[in-house]
């Protein structure tokens, strides 16, 4: 399995990430490690060949040191991880931040726009999109705010950046909820267009969503696994049972678990 959807934060942030939830949630998350190692060595046991990790600045004069943290990491787990970059379009050197990401290894952007308060559609990101699409990269894009509920026009802000940089692989996290359906008809005219499974198919997951199985199977080429691991209320293997419930066939479940991830990212493994 390649997981396309994890979490790594340098140690202060991870603490405070992790004081947040203690704090705001009832997920009971203390004891899923936080440690790069850790988190690799759990990755690997619940047979993650590889994984694809990120973290974000929230806020301006972090993003450079978040960079340089995920970059030593990558080269400390030894090949396992690769890291999407954080920028903030705050920083008054925010493009240079992503291209000193991009040299140091990162294979693009992850941008959670509730968390960062800046949208996927913010026109000071289309030089960085250039530069990502410039190197066959990706940009993984949380879009709308967290819990989903109402429809939040993410799907025509995601439309926005395709039309604009359609050489530019973009995923969308969380299939796209609450607007799946939306996204679907957009990646029928946009081939650079994916989604993530993160929290959606886990059957303990709170943010769990229904699929016809039929759904899944016509994007299969486009859909890849991704779980929030280790940031998650329940175990590691929840996300791959909801998948394999959908009675895929096995290659279209192999697409989704591995192949579309290792296309994906073929230039930066
Ligand atoms: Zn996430």
């Amino acid at each position: 399995m390649i997981d396309a959807h994890t979490h790594l934060h340098p140690p202060r942030l991870f603490a405070a990430i992790r004081r947040w939830f203690a704090e705001k949630s009832t997920w009971g998350i203390e004891h899923q490690p936080t440690e790069p190692a850790d988190v690799a060595a759990a990755l690997r046991a619940a047979g993650v060949e590889r994984f694809i990790f990120f973290s974000y600045a929230h806020k301006p004069g972090m993003a450079r040191d978040i960079n340089e943290w995920l970059a030593q990491t990558a080269r400390e787990l030894g090949g396992a991880g690769i890291p999407l970059a954080t920028v903030h379009p705050g920083d008054p050197e925010y493009v240079r931040d992503l291209e000193l990401a991009l040299d140091a290894g990162c294979a693009g952007l992850k941008l959670h726009e509730d968390v960062q308060r800046v949208t996927v559609d913010d026109p000071r990101l289309d030089p960085i999109y250039k530069r990502i699409a410039a190197r066959g990269g990706v940009l993984l894009a949380h879009v709308g705010p967290i819990p989903w509920s109402d429809p939040i026009g993410g799907a025509a802000r995601v439309e926005c950046v395709v039309q604009r940089h359609p050489q530019l692989k973009v995923v969308v996290a969380h299939m796209g909820a609450p607007e799946s359906s939306a996204y679907f008809a957009l990646m029928a005219r946009h081939a650079n267009l994916y989604l993530d499974t993160t929290m959606a198919f886990a059957p303990a997951s709170p943010f769990a969503l229904s699929f016809d199985a039929s759904q899944i199977a016509a994007h299969a080429g486009r859909i890849l696994y991704g779980t929030d691991f280790p940031n998650i209320p329940y175990a590691y293997g929840e996300e791959r049972v909801g998948l394999e419930r959908l009675a895929l066939s096995a290659p279209e479940l192999h697409a989704i678990l591995h192949d579309n991830a290792a296309r994906l990212f073929a230039n930066f493994w």
